[in-house]
């Protein structure tokens, strides 16, 4: 167990980085952030930084004799990194869950191997490869490429009409996955927290809204039926035990009408505090941020209850510009990243709008 006054290296300076590091700094603990971009937002609020590439190896090495544990804010940290780090010291969430996470069909696989739904899907590898699965799976579907996908990059929506030459080409001729359409009604997510001694926590249930293919809001609670929040959360936690899971993670799941009834497909994960994780920040006692630290430093998890209702929207490119209004809102918390440069699509901030909480 880490004692107060322990340093934690944090693989990744963006915002989550740096909101792990002020949870952290909360709890006593202190933070080594390691990160190749020299305007990273986790820079400016912890104790350590290094700046250097994830293949530095002599960076890695000072980093490594400087902390006592490694965790990370983003999974496509190269594998040598990692393997490297822990030849050293504890990374956690472990290696295995990284290999699971940075690729589409190992996750997809992985999901059905412990019994959890997600939509058809088929390996593909070639143009020829990808118009036999999309005779064998129907169209429309999206072709996405295995590794390396956020926020919908990496991935083209195929209609019945689609020139499949054409979206191969898009795709850079990488290894890829074609998965059918999901008309779902709605999109939650589970975040889910499993200490190294097997306690889980799991906040309630959210639901995100995507607008061009990045989160816009997430609410809480989920316009869902109890027995589907159970579900969810069921899936987080089966996700967490077949992966001796250290940490917090987020299961991202499409809800889909059946019948009279409704059913849940998962669709990605994610093996870190997540966008759509933000209200725990001002609807919980402990936060998403503060859990994640708590479990890699061996601590005993924090309380999830919330006591709010929370709509969480995501600030994303000029939006931001709006700061002055943003921060004196009422019933709201403002946070903003500190990014030195606002970009089109670029997450600068979020605001956290709470109000009492319902019976949801
Ligand atoms: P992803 O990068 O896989 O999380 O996809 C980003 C967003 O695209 C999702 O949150 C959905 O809104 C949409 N999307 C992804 N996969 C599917 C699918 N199989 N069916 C319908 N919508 C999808």
């Amino acid at each position: 167990m880490l004692q107060p006054g322990d340093t934690i290296g944090i693989l990744g300076g963006g915002q989550l980085g740096r909101m792990m590091a002020l949870a952290a700094a909360k709890l006593g603990l202190k933070c080594h952030v390691f990160c190749p971009d020299p305007d990273s937002p986790a820079f400016a609020v912890t104790a350590y930084s290094t700046c250097a590439n994830y293949e530095d190896y002599n960076a890695l090495e000072q980093f490594a004799a400087q902390v006592s544990c490694v965790t990370y804010e983003f999974e496509n940290i190269p594998a040598p990194t990692v393997e490297f780090l822990k030849g050293r010291l504890p990374v956690l969430p472990g290696d295995h869950v990284l290999k699971t996470s940075q690729d589409r069909l190992t996750e997809k696989t992985f999901f059905q191997s412990i019994g959890i739904p997600t939509a058809g899907f088929a390996e593909v590898n070639s143009a020829e490869e990808l118009k036999a699965a999309s005779q064998n799976l129907g169209l429309p579907a999206l072709v996405k490429t295995r590794r390396f996908g956020y926020d919908g990059k990496g991935q083209v929506f195929l209609k019945p009409e689609s020139d499949l030459d054409a979206a191969w080409a898009t795709l850079g001729d990488l290894p890829a996955i074609l998965e059918a359409f999901v008309p779902f009604e709605r999109e939650i997510s589970v975040i889910t927290a499993r200490n190294a001694q097997g306690q889980m926590a799991s906040y309630d249930i959210a639901e995100n809204v995507h607008r061009n293919q990045i989160l816009h809001t997430t609410t809480i609670p989920a316009n869902i039926p109890p027995h589907i929040a159970e579900e969810a959360r069921m899936i987080g936690e089966k996700v967490a035990n077949a992966l001796d899971y250290v940490g917090v993670l987020a299961v991202e799941l499409f809800l889909l009408p059946e019948g009279h009834d409704q059913r849940l497909v998962a669709n990605e994960m994610a093996p870190r505090v997540h966008n759509s994780g933000h209200w725990t920040e001002s609807a919980c006692a402990v936060s998403q941020f503060e859990q994640h630290i708590r479990a890699v430093a061996g601590w005993p998890l924090g309380d999830t209850t919330r006591h709010s209702d929370c709509v969480m929207t995501n600030l994303i490119g000029e939006d931001i510009s709006d700061w002055p209004n943003l921060a004196a809102e009422p019933r709201a918390a403002f946070h903003s990243y500190g990014k030195s440069e606002t970009r089109e699509g670029r997450k600068m901030g979020h605001i956290n709008r709470i109000s009492p909480k319902s019976n949801g």
